[in-house]
């Protein structure tokens, strides 16, 4: 997982930038990304920067909540 072979395009609609990254289609979706894909979402460079940062975001969130008596 990670690697992806060359060719594969950014699953973001509207994008259509050469991919970089494969994750998990869900996982790209509940970062709030519109993609289109059912398993397998391929990201960009500035995409997966984009899932990147909103997925460090919800996990610091999520380290408040349990962290919050
Ligand atoms: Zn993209």
């Amino acid at each position: 997982m990670g690697k992806i072979s060359k060719g594969e395009r950014c699953s973001v609609i509207g994008c259509g930038n050469t991919a970089v990254r494969s994750l998990s289609a869900d996982r790209v979706k509940s970062a709030g990304l519109k993609i289109e894909a059912d398993k397998r979402a391929y990201l960009c460079e500035g995409h997966y920067k984009e899932y990147k940062k909103k997925t460090k975001l919800d996990r610091m969130i999520e380290k408040w909540r349990y962290m919050s008596p």
